[in-house]
């Protein structure tokens, strides 16, 4: 612990606790001279401390390092063989005794103080804890810094998990790591950087009806490199800002020289990173870019993801407006990757909403059922905002089939095609749009519900109806009654003329049910409380002065918070009643 007496060159003028020589220093004799005590070394930092710094000065930056640090000095106060300092701008440490219990507890508590600390700030101070558990007093102290720090960077920026271990694997990724940022300006001016193309494609038509432009690095020694290796780096060094707009005017270039040959271009989508929106010229850059190639704005949009809009909201709104301004369209991509994004969803004027399917794996969300409500419940929450979604990692089609009964217009994905080189994406238009049409020209796989993929709880019980193709409909009910259409088989929506009416808002399926049936049709899902019930209800559907009759039999598919799901088979009987009328 910092004691009284210990020179002021040994500590840190702002926060007071020990700096980075001293702890070194002092880390080793306690280490050296308590051999028998097991210590691990904490590194921590507040990652969005450079943008406090911008958006409220160095005052209020430097105010929340002083109050980390008397925060650290308070948790080790009692802990004996303890030690706090601050390494680097952003950067604290401490060593203590290792058990693993007592070292999250104390990492918890830090946390849990951080966070009622009031600030009157717009961001939240999210923290990151890099532990390295010392084993070998041979390794000098700041290598066992070092990889502390590696297994913090492991955990940066990540919401769910602040804190990560050390472990071998950090070092060869900290060596790549190195390596790539020493070749990435020779790699950049050496033009090994290619833009690669990815189709969208309408569910409806299949239309080709959009691209995004994702970068590859053709390395010579390591052949073709993904981005989900260096963007992150290149995020952390700056140099993503570079990179970026080499990437848009590559876009623009290729939609010019294109466009003037004629080829029927769709609108291209380009990823801004979230540090380029601290570059007081993106919008600048991006609406010259348009202008040097004298191409539409619409012709460049923009995909920025989630986390931008969660964490500097302020920011984003800002040069929404003057992007929006130039006539520019901006997606919000990942979305549903963070955690607070329905939040910031009614609150920012986003162009359309991008969901990967990767976030509703079920490696990320235990609950595959839980996932597709998810989706589903996006998809509908995007219809009801006006706000077009489109999904992308799209890979079957099963999956195509189930978005398209989810009410989903856009996909992209490899199910259409990978992401390709420019020359491949010319050939690619040419083939989609022989005539000015852009048919179809790709035979759709006749769609088939996989039960197994998409209803796996339930695949025993509905098999037989599925494999039927008949006519069904998943309804949920909510506590309050408020039935909604979950999804629909597409020859429900031929029943009814079109998936857009269910999924437009303030339409619902009971304002088609006749008033004279809707009691009727509602007791009947009242009385189905077990998972064998099957209920039965004829009613009247009334439709552009139409009137159906539809015999429904519906059984429960599950329970969750106060909501009943329930599958619903309908027949289309108004020839027979007709009949029994006439
Ligand atoms: P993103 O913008 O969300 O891009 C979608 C990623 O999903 C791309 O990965 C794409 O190749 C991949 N993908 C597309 N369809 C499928 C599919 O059906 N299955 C699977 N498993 N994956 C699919 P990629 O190209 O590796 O890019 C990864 C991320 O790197 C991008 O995610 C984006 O955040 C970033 N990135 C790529 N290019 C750029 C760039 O030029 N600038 C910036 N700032 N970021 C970029
Ligand atoms: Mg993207
Ligand atoms: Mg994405």
């Amino acid at each position: 612990m910092l004691s009284n007496g210990v020179e002021d060159r040994h500590i840190d003028a702002l926060t007071k606790v020990y700096n980075k020589e001293y702890f070194l220093g002092k880390a080793e004799e306690l280490f050296k001279s308590n051999p028998d005590i097991d210590f691990c070394i904490v590194e921590l930092d507040v990652n969005r401390l450079t943008m406090i710094n911008d958006m409220y000065g160095l005052g209020e930056g430097d105010r929340v390092l002083k109050t980390i640090a008397s925060v650290l000095l308070e948790t080790f106060e009692d802990v004996d063989h303890s030690l706090v300092c601050r390494m680097t701008a952003d950067l604290f440490a401490f060593a203590c005794p290792y058990d693993e219990k007592k070292v999250i507890g104390y990492i918890d508590k830090i946390e849990d103080k951080i966070r009622i600390l009031s600030y009157d700030l717009s961001v939240d101070l999210l923290m990151s804890f890099g532990i390295y558990r010392v084993n070998d007093l041979d390794v000098p102290v700041s290598s066992m810094c070092e990889r502390a720090k590696l297994a913090l960077s492991s955990v940066k920026g990540n919401y769910i998990q602040h804190v990560g271990f050390f472990d071998e694997s950090m070092r060869d990724k900290a060596v790549e790591e190195i390596e790539i940022t020493a070749k990435m300006n020779a790699a950049l001016i050496g033009r090994e950087f290619k833009v690669y193309f990815q189709p969208k494609h309408s569910l409806d038509d299949e239309r080709i009806v959009g691209a995004e432009a994702l970068v590859r690095w053709m390395s010579p020694d390591k052949g073709m490199v993904s981005p989900e290796k260096f963007i992150p780096i290149f995020e952390e060094t700056g140099f993503i800002m570079k990179l970026d707009a080499y990437v848009w005017e590559e876009t623009c270039r290729f939609i010019s020289e294109k466009q003037a040959m004629g080829l029927k271009v769709p609108p291209i989508s380009v990823n801004v990173s979230q540090i380029d929106l601290y570059n007081p010229n993106l919008v600048d850059t991006l609406v010259g870019l348009t202008k040097k190639y004298a191409i539409d704005p619409k012709m460049l949009k923009l995909e920025i993801t989630e986390s931008a809009y969660t964490e500097s909201t302020q920011l984003m709104l800002k040069v929404m407006q003057k992007f929006h301004d130039h006539g520019m369209e901006i997606d919000m991509d990942d979305f549903g990757s963070g955690y607070s994004a329905l939040n910031v969803l009614k609150d920012v004027p986003v162009d359309g909403l991008k969901i990967d399917l990767k976030f509703l794996s079920e490696t990320s969300i235990s609950n595959a059922n839980k996932a597709k409500r998810i989706l589903a419940s996006v998809i509908h929450m995007a219809k009801w905002l006006g706000i077009p979604a489109i999904v992308e990692g799209v890979e079957t089609a099963a999956q195509v089939d189930h978005l398209k009964s989810l009410g989903c217009t856009m996909v992209q994905g490899y199910y259409y095609a990978k992401p390709m080189s420019e020359e491949a994406f010319v050939k690619y238009i040419e083939t989609w749009s022989k005539d000015d049409n852009f048919e179809v020209s790709k035979p759709f796989e006749e769609a088939v519900i996989n039960p197994d993929e998409w209803w796996d709880s339930v695949s025993a019980d509905c098999e037989p109806i599925l494999e039927m193709n008949t006519c069904h409909i998943l309804f949920d009910l909510g506590e309050g009654g408020e039935l909604d259409v979950v999804r629909a088989s597409d020859s429900l929506y031929d029943i009814i003329g079109g998936r857009e009416r269910f999924f437009n808002a303030p339409f619902t399926f009971l304002d088609m049910v006749d008033d004279k049936d809707t009691a009727r049709f509602l007791t009947m899902f009242d009385n189905i409380n077990d998972y064998h019930t099957i209920g039965s209800s004829i009613f009247r559907i009334n439709l552009d002065g139409r009137t159906i009759w539809a015999d429904a039999k519906v059984r429960l598919l599950e329970k969750y918070e106060g909501h009943r799901v329930f599958f619903a088979v309908i027949d289309d009987i108004t020839k027979s009643m007709e009949d029994i009328t006439k």
